[in-house]
């Protein structure tokens, strides 16, 4: 399964829409320093908004969902979100 990610130019917090991303001002700024916070997303499944990090964004990494009532995992490949485990 996959979802067309959205990304805001900006920010508009009633506009964060599931599945929509948020380039951070200071991204590369904050964070840890091999792998920095880069964006603001809202979770595809619930809308929960949640830090990712440069490598989620490269797909390196598999984002998690951080809200407790839900086990989305995915990843960002070239502007698009590909479900690796379903909501
Ligand atoms: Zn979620």
């Amino acid at each position: 399964m996959v979802a067309e990610l959205e990304v805001l130019s900006e920010w508009i917090p009633e506009q964060m829409q599931p599945g929509t991303m948020f380039v951070l001002e200071n991204a590369g700024c904050v964070g840890e320093k091999d792998d920095p916070y880069w964006a603001v997303l809202s979770c595809p499944g619930c809308g929960t908004l949640g830090l990712i990090t440069r490598k989620q964004i490269a797909g390196l990494l598999a984002v998690i969902c951080g809200s407790a009532g839900c086990a989305a995992q995915f990843f960002i490949r070239d502007s698009v979100i590909v479900i690796r485990k379903p909501f």
